[in-house]
């Protein structure tokens, strides 16, 4: 039996959606359908014209565990490469999320840059201030209006050639952003039409999209895709990108950088060296944790 490769584009009510030479296949699997994630590489084998079967999911450069109580945390959206994370003036920039979103890319293996949304409203300079924070760490920051469409075309650039997902707080323009990027007729061929022939797909489901100029977007809003619980204490360190090159320094391994003896952390957090509001952060998501 021929095996040929597909693209996981939707989890539809009644099997998976996956994408093959412009054709979408609706494909049934022998493992749990929730374990198979949108963006996901599979190997599928056909059951009829337009009916399949998975056979195998390819090895994923990253997966997004959606964290649950059970036991298993399930696989949301994977082979991502870029999260942008957006925020805004309103609703006030939340950067202990920034942070969180941060920390869980750098232990996934996915690039993060950040999307600061409605700059037609005006900025304070303690965000302005905290932002250049990030720029200063290596983050990409994009600043755009998708009701004016300042910066959009930078950010659309961006998005070429790639997986990317938008996350961020309820309110920051998300689904502004991905309707000003994804025309209507694409999101309409691209899924809506295989998705009306085989029954809707719930609007919580991630749904990958291609974009106009190259790349796709992963879209899922309402999901929760991002848990700290997944995190131990030294990936939230790690988390915190510009305490790798002092954390060798640190004279225990185990150094939680709070209060211990040798740590290398706290020290250049009081001289200025680190940003004491990131580290405040880094506290704050330890205790929640
Ligand atoms: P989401 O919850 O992150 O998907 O956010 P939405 O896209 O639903 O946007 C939330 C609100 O912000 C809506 O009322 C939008 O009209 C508004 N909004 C989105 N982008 C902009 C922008 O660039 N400037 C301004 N002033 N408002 C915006
Ligand atoms: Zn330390």
């Amino acid at each position: 039996m021929t095996h040929n490769e597909g693209l996981v584009i939707a989890h539809l009510g009644q099997g998976i959606a996956v994408e093959y030479n412009n054709q979408i296949i609706l494909c049934q699997t022998l493992r749990r359908l929730d374990t198979v994630a949108v963006g996901d590489r599979v190997l599928w084998s056909r059951a009829s014209e337009d009916q399949g079967r998975i056979e195998e999911i390819l090895p994923r450069r990253s997966v997004l565990v959606r964290p649950s109580k059970s036991a298993k945390s399930r696989p949301v959206a994977a082979n991502i490469d870029t999260i942008f994370v957006v925020f805004a003036v309103e609703p006030r920039c939340d950067f202990l999320l920034l942070d969180q979103y941060l920390a869980i890319c750098e232990n996934r293996n996915i690039d993060a840059a950040l999307v600061l949304n409605k700059t037609d409203l005006p900025l304070s300079d303690m965000i302005e201030q905290e932002l250049r924070v990030y720029e200063d760490l290596g983050y990409a920051l994009y600043r755009v209006s998708a009701a004016s469409g300042a910066g959009m075309a930078a950010l659309k650039q961006a998005l070429k050639g790639q997986v990317s997902l938008f996350a961020g707080q309820s309110g920051v323009g998300k689904s502004s952003l991905t309707n000003a990027i994804l025309p209507d007729k694409l999101l309409k061929t691209n899924t809506v039409s295989a998705t009306t022939k085989h029954g809707r797909h719930t609007t919580t489901a991630a749904t990958l999209y291609h974009l106009p100029d190259g790349g796709d977007l992963i879209d899922s809003p309402g999901v929760a895709i991002f848990g700290l619980a997944e995190l131990s204490d030294a990936q939230l360190a790690y988390g915190y990108r510009e305490f790798q090159p002092l954390m060798d320094e640190c004279q225990f391994n185990d150094c939680s950088h709070t209060h211990d003896k040798g740590c290398a952390i706290l020290p250049a957090v009081e001289n200025g060296t680190l940003s004491i509001s990131r580290y405040q952060r880094f506290l704050k998501l330890k205790e929640k944790m």
